[in-house]
């Protein structure tokens, strides 16, 4: 019912005294390899919240690539789907200080060759489902053909991470566009004045979108549709880990809305699941079953 169009890496963390300077070598502790990538959380995420999930994605013929598909299959995403080969699985090396803060590089590989001939490829996957969720870790003409091949009853939730302009055609579908602070303000670009979070949802509504949701970390979201804008608080948990945060409250969110709860409730539901992911370290690894979102 649900299916997610997008990334999936394999995340490749080391804890480092410090990170090294050029020409630099420095010793790290043990490797620790997570399944990630925004794609791949969201199905797991869904799925993990009980939802019939397929993934849409691409990783290469190698090791990363099969530790990927068994992470998605062991929570019950159909894998289908995922296209396999034409460059290396993604991956993000990060090093981690002892302070907590992390330096990043990310290989896109396999997630960039995702076409829109892989789209056309699927196009069943995409007319059956009742959602398609995507962000922007691969090609946007994949995002653009993947709205272009939804069927007229199935809705789209775009959360456009990382954060860059994006065609009207694209905007016009976007029900809800599911943005985080950082997102809303590089979207709206010179037009994101004050610090008012629902001026920017009213900002990013006229731009096209059916509605638009903000995410505000630990003060949940705000959800705007033809309506008005509306809070919808998170519940209060001690957060450890905040990684795959956003991710999991649009799957929650995409799910809601499949089941066909109106957006407010879906997003009072989402802000639960993620204040949940959010008490566990790890993304995929955080992420909870309904019974343990219910018993917060
Ligand atoms: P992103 O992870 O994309 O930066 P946010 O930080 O806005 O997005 O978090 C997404 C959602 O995760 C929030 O709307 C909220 O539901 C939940 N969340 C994140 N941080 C916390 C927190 N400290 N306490 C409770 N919920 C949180």
């Amino acid at each position: 019912d649900l299916l997610v169009v997008g990334s999936a890496n394999a995340d490749l963390v080391i804890g480092v005294e410090r990170r090294p300077a050029a020409g630099e070598t420095v010793l790290g502790g043990d490797l620790a390899v997570h399944p990630g990538g925004k794609g791949g959380n969201q199905a797991v995420a869904a799925a993990r919240l009980g939802a019939r999930t397929a993934l849409l994605a691409r990783v290469g013929d190698d090791a990363h690539g099969r530790l990927l598909l068994d992470a998605q299959r062991a929570a019950g995403v159909d894998t289908a789907g995922v296209r396999v080969g034409g460059a290396p699985t993604g991956v993000a090396l990060i090093t981690v200080d002892p302070s907590g803060d992390n330096s990043i590089v990310v290989s896109p590989g396999a997630n960039a060759r995702l076409t829109p001939a892989d789209v056309r490829s699927a196009a069943g996957l995409v007319r059956a489902a009742r959602v398609v969720s995507a962000q922007l870790e691969i090609p946007l003409e994949t995002v653009v053909e993947v709205v272009r091949t939804l069927s007229p009853d199935g809705r789209f939730v775009l959360n456009p991470s990382p954060p860059r302009p994006l065609p009207d055609e694209v905007l016009a579908l976007c029900d809800p566009l599911i943005v985080n602070e950082h997102e809303a303000r590089v979207l709206l670009g010179g037009a994101c004045e004050g610090d008012d979070p629902a001026d920017w949802a009213r900002l990013l509504l006229a731009r096209g979108p059916r509605s638009v949701v903000v995410t505000l970390g630990a003060a949940g979201a705000l959800v705007c549709d033809g309506s008005g804008v509306n809070r919808v608080p998170a519940p209060k948990v001690d957060a450890v880990d905040t990684t795959g945060a956003g991710d999991a409250f649009t799957a929650a969110l995409a799910v809601g809305l499949g089941s066909g709860a109106p957006l407010a409730d879906a997003a009072a539901h989402a802000v639960r699941v993620g204040a949940a992911a959010v008490t566990r370290r790890g993304a995929q690894e955080s992420y909870p079953t309904l019974a343990e979102v219910e018993s917060l």
